[in-house]
């Protein structure tokens, strides 16, 4: 007999992967250059360069400390470095005992919704959101509650955030820029957020924690303000990865920090570290430790981002597509030209387009298109966008 849940949750159908396979099986029939594959979100620019070469030297010079344990929550001289290049950038005064170092931004998700909840503990998102917040919530075992999209802009629909809280409501998640709308939420979103969050902390008589899911937070463009939701909110935690803003997915890298203001700040590190003992997330990997550490003031090369979404938003708005223009990540979200956004990601693959559902996102109407792929492929698939658009007419 093995745990129903778990098993149910390691054969579950992922529509994005399943996707993904398609997109690869397809590409060995009718040649990779003919699949338009906007499924998944791989960073598309190479990690700076500097990132290798500190890799190599810490390899070449430190042959056998690099490999060693570090403290569980991460080597004392990252954690520094992590404080002083935030406290460089936002005027903080951030120490390193507030850092709790990740597998990625997953992991420290994880580690917070576990290290937060209680009994009958609520976590609001707001639509559209990164499918895995549910299992990560419900594997805490608290409860996800989702917000509807405020489809006009993706910003937030507050008479029904506010008709969602109420006194079990632990906490609430943002991730901005956003996956897979791309929205960044702007500041006076954000002070009205916190403006309903200080006020239902009081009325409730305990604190709900704002948990930034940031990961996009370097990819973002021109003219385009993310603001540091700490200065905004005092009981914000931030939920940090250097899968997308240096290019290593792969690498499982990133940090939980906990700011001196959150209230009850050192019981909610001590239990951020709690639940990463217990998950087995102790010690986030060496190298990469002192390797993002050693290089995180620097971002890869996102112009090029910028150009496909230039590209993109402006050919598909031409073809009658609607889309809300993103100020970053590497997503788009447009409407899709059909109520049902299943039906419609299914027509798209008879043109060789591979693209999300919004329904696996909590925003049914949508799909999810990740342009973080050559700029070449953008302009090639532009054909097939108007092809799938005639069909509607
Ligand atoms: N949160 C969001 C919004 C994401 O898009 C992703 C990955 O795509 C993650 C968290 C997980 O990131 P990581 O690779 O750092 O675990």
């Amino acid at each position: 007999m093995v745990s129903p849940h778990m098993k149910d949750l390691g054969t579950a159908r992922s529509v994005i992967r399943e996707l993904f396979e398609y997109g690869k099986a397809r590409a060995a029939e009718i040649g990779a250059e003919n699949v338009f594959d906007f499924s998944i979100g791989n960073p598309s620019v190479p990690a700076p360069a500097a990132v290798n070469e500190t890799a190599v030297r810490l390899l070449t010079q430190q042959p056998d400390s690099i490999h060693a344990y570090t403290s569980a929550q991460g080597a004392p001289d990252a954690r520094q470095r992590f404080a002083e290049a935030l406290n460089r950038r936002f005027g903080t005064d951030y120490t390193a005992d507030r850092f709790y170092l990740t597998v990625g931004a997953a992991a420290s998700l994880c580690c917070v919704f576990k290290g937060l909840t209680c009994p009958g503990d609520e976590f609001v998102v707001f639509a559209p959101y990164f499918p895995e917040y549910k299992v990560f919530i419900e594997g805490a075992g608290a409860k996800m509650t989702p917000i509807p999209p405020e489809v006009e802009g993706f910003q937030i629909d507050f008479d029904a955030f506010e008709q969602a809280l109420n006194e079990h409501t632990k906490g609430v998640v943002i991730n901005t820029p956003n996956n897979p709308s791309g929205v960044v939420y702007s500041r006076a979103t954000l002070e009205r957020l916190a403006n309903v969050l200080t006020e239902k902390s009081k009325q409730y008589g305990h604190p709900i924690y704002l948990i930034s899911d940031e990961p996009y937070r370097e990819i973002v463009y021109t003219g385009v303000e993310v603001p540091w939701v700490p200065h905004i909110y005092h009981d914000t935690i931030i939920c940090y990865s250097f899968s997308k803003s240096l290019s290593l997915p792969g690498e499982r890298i990133g940090y939980v920090l906990v700011p001196e203001s959150v209230t009850d700040a050192a019981d909610v590190y001590a239990s951020v570290a709690g639940a990463g003992r217990s998950l087995g997330y102790v010690n986030a990997p060496s190298l990469f430790q002192q390797v993002t550490s050693l290089c995180c003031d620097l971002t890869s090369d996102i112009k090029i981002y910028e150009e496909n979404r230039n590209l993109f938003v402006s050919a598909l708005r031409d073809m009658g597509y609607h889309v809300v223009e993103p100020g970053g990540a590497f997503y788009l979200f447009p409407r899709s030209l059909e109520p049902d956004d299943l039906a419609f990601s299914e027509r798209a693959k008879k043109f060789d387009l591979l693209m999300a559902p919004g329904t696996g996102f909590g925003a049914p109407g949508h799909v999810r298109i990740s342009y973080c792929v050559q700029t070449d492929t953008i302009r090639r698939s532009l054909p097939k966008f108007k092809a799938l658009a005639d069909t509607y007419k």
